[in-house]
């Protein structure tokens, strides 16, 4: 064989090689799962017994500062569980839409660790809970960082702030990044930003608070708008289950493939969701149910279980810490049945 037909020859096998493994590393990748998770007929009863449990519990309220929220059906109750093989468990109101709210906040950090690296990240937002309300202007004043977390409105809006771009490029860069992380296209609810940006004079202090200490990253008031815009994502259970598979995934989507979160950000994404995902509510949670999670008052809460899948439960009516209160008792019950809590070595296969 001349040389030129030789590298022809290679190249036809190189390449008829390459075609066969990328297709099966992707879907081995994304089909991954621990090996001690448990089963899925086991996943499914768990479901069906939480949402059968709770769903005539008729405790706590929906938000009602924020106008178009009070008007919500509060009976509305939807349960979503995605694993990190790209199984999905869901029961009840799974397709209904939803304003995302605080749980954006988990994604916005991560876009931002994406452009910053976790270092900047860490220094320019920090990760102490405040032990105070989500909107405490006090933490803000307390606090040695004054932003606190990424998970506290004010942390949040200087997250977005963080953003690179004009006001309108961050906020395509962010719902395209929530909709990769989604793995479908997500979109306003106007309505609810209409409704939020009519009303959120507290945001626009806080965000002139943080200008006062030299913690926000562009002009103030923009960036409160980006936020209140990331607030008002819809989701429906089973896309917000999906986003919180693509964190217990590594970063990988698992529905499509995609790498949408760098691996190396995931543990201190969720550490920040640890210590802060359900503000002065999540010391309590890590006690009964030790997983990182991230609620909104919308009445979403989604939580992730590291290398085995995320749940998210919505349902309207909320604590005093503006926690959904079903979300958290469904959550608590299917990490018991399930061994997910994390702090238990029975998360890991020890019984
Ligand atoms: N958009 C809401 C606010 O800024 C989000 C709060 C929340 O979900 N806890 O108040």
């Amino acid at each position: 064989m001349n040389p030129k037909r030789i590298r022809i020859t290679m190249l036809v096998v190189v390449l008829s090689i390459v075609t066969v493994i990328v297709p099966a590393t992707v879907s081995a990748q994304s089909g991954r799962n621990s090996p001690v998770a448990p089963k899925r007929d086991i996943v499914i009863a768990a479901v069906q017994e939480a949402y059968n449990k709770f769903k005539n519990d008729n405790s706590g309220k929906n938000a009602d500062y924020i106008p178009y929220l009070a008007h919500v059906d509060s009976k509305l109750f939807g349960i979503a569980i995605v694993t990190t093989d790209n199984q999905s468990v869901t029961l009840g109101d799974v397709n209904y839409s939803f304003s995302i709210q605080s749980i954006s906040k988990v994604f916005t950090q991560a876009l931002a660790m994406e452009e910053i690296g976790p270092d900047q990240f860490f220094d320019k937002i920090g990760s102490e809970p405040t032990g105070r309300a989500f909107n405490s202007p006090i933490a803000v004043v307390d606090m040695n960082t004054h932003t606190a977390n990424p998970l506290v409105n004010a942390g949040a809006i200087a997250s977005a702030s963080l953003i690179s771009g004009t006001p309108d490029e961050k906020w395509n860069k962010i719902l395209d990044f929530y909709s990769k992380a989604a793995g479908e296209k997500l979109s306003l609810i106007d309505e609810v930003y209409q409704s939020e940006a009519a009303t959120n004079t507290g945001n626009k202090a806080l965000s002139m608070l943080l200008a006062k200490y030299d913690r926000i990253y562009s002009d103030p008031f923009p960036a409160v708008d980006v936020y209140t815009k990331q607030c008002s994502v819809g989701v429906n259970a089973l896309q917000l289950a999906r986003m919180g598979a693509t964190l217990a995934n590594n970063g990988l989507n698992p529905a499509t493939g995609e790498q949408v979160i760098k691996s190396e950000d995931i543990p201190h994404i969720l550490s920040s969701m640890m210590m802060a995902g359900l503000y002065d509510g999540s010391g309590g949670w890590a006690w009964h149910v030790g997983l990182p999670a991230k609620s909104g008052v919308g009445g979403g809460i989604l939580a992730v279980v590291p290398g085995k899948g995320a749940i998210a439960v919505f349902a309207p009516p909320l604590d005093e810490a503006g926690n959904s209160v079903k979300a958290q008792k469904v959550i608590e019950y299917v990490t018991n049945k399930l061994n997910y809590n994390l702090f238990s070595p029975a998360s890991v296969g020890w019984k």
